[in-house]
């Protein structure tokens, strides 16, 4: 992966498309990004790579992938060697890009194409290093997901130098100089929208609404949610850390205060102390906010684990490049009818 890092890269765009189980939308996809090509070639004579890059599905992505026409751009389709998540998808993305500039879009069809030209307007006309999208608003959503992002947003900025801006989603172009920033971000967990706005230059944000998926489901539940908002909280906050120390004082200082009062019930007042429920809450909350504590802590060391062993963040299994004038030296093309 290193030796990718120094690679000298083309002057163009290379949008990385990670796949999980879309074999059902692709073509129809693919077919938008190559008129896209088309257009950013004619008006603006911007070369462009599209990068598949299949993150072990279950369905037949990477072999319609690999077929794919490379009509108006080059064609890149990479299979990794098992399902290693979203990040880990767009990290091989960018790894592989040919191109200085990238794009990250989703492969379900509910990154519009058309707002693509959009951000390429921003960073080539004004000089943007990161334009990102984000959903114009979230009312659709149950009140307990906006509730929760909220709640997420307010402590991952918690006393944070540069705020992660709220509700961004992958959706991003990046200038060749912040995809390069990128690049030299050393840490293995991956949190794309935290890192691409840590890097600094000049942002942008622009408000979205995204299309219904076109077809399948999300492949986010509860589980795989709350599992990216504890990597982001981990990788960019230490604001739990400090929630947990802040509440062992306010429990010391309320158990002193109580021991105290006791005592004087004992000691001056004469009064025998009654005390079983009391101390029955007493253990109870004291009990549960250690656990509480050590489970926080706990993530923390499990992140520091997992960037220790320093196991690289994906497997490339299979890949294929197939490039824009592919007409005159024919390309391995097993997979074609
Ligand atoms: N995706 C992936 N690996 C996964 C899950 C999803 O590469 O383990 C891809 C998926 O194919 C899609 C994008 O990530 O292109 C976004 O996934 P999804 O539509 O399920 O998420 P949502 O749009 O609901 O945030
Ligand atoms: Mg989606």
């Amino acid at each position: 992966m290193n030796a990718k890092q120094g690679m000298k890269r083309a002057e163009g765009l290379t949008i990385v498309v990670p796949v999980f189980n879309e074999a059902a939308g692709l073509a129809a996809l693919h077919a938008k990004l190559m008129s896209l090509a088309t257009r950013l070639r004619d008006q603006r004579g911007l070369k462009l790579e599209i990068v598949y890059v299949d993150d072990g599905s279950r369905d037949d992505s990477f072999a319609i992938a690999r077929s794919l026409p490379a009509d108006a751009a080059d064609v890149q389709a990479l299979s990794l060697s098992r399902n290693f998540g979203k990040e880990a998808a767009l990290l091989a993305g960018l790894d592989h890009a040919r191109m200085g500039a990238i794009l990250f879009m989703d492969g379900d069809g509910q990154h519009p194409p058309e707002l693509a030209e959009k951000l390429v307007a921003l960073w080539q006309d004004e000089h943007y290093d990161v334009a990102y999208t984000a959903k114009a608003h979230r009312e659709e959503e149950p009140v307990t997901r906006q509730l929760s992002a909220k709640i997420f947003y307010r402590v991952l900025n918690f006393n944070a130098r540069q705020p992660i801006p709220e509700d961004a989603g992958d959706f991003r172009l990046l200038s060749p100089r912040a995809a390069d920033a990128l690049r030299q971000m050393p840490e293995r967990n991956r949190f794309f929208k935290g890192l691409s706005s840590w890097i600094g230059f000049r942002q942008i944000r622009v408000p979205y609404e995204p299309a219904p998926r076109a077809h399948g489901a999300s492949s986010w539940n509860i589980g795989a949610l709350l599992g990216l908002s504890i990597e982001g909280l981990t990788a960019f906050s230490a604001a739990p850390l400090r929630i947990a120390s802040l509440l062992g004082v306010l429990l010391s200082a309320t158990a002193f205060l109580f021991g105290s009062w006791i005592l004087f019930e004992t000691i001056v007042l004469g009064r025998g102390v009654p005390g079983y429920p009391s101390v029955m809450v007493a253990i109870m909350v004291i009990g549960g906010v250690q656990l509480l504590v050590l489970g926080v802590m706990g993530e923390y060391i499990a992140k520091i684990l997992s960037e220790l062993k320093r196991r690289p963040s994906y497997f490339v299994a299979e890949s294929e490049l197939r490039e824009l004038d592919s007409t005159k030296k024919p390309v391995s093309r097993e997979a074609a009818e």
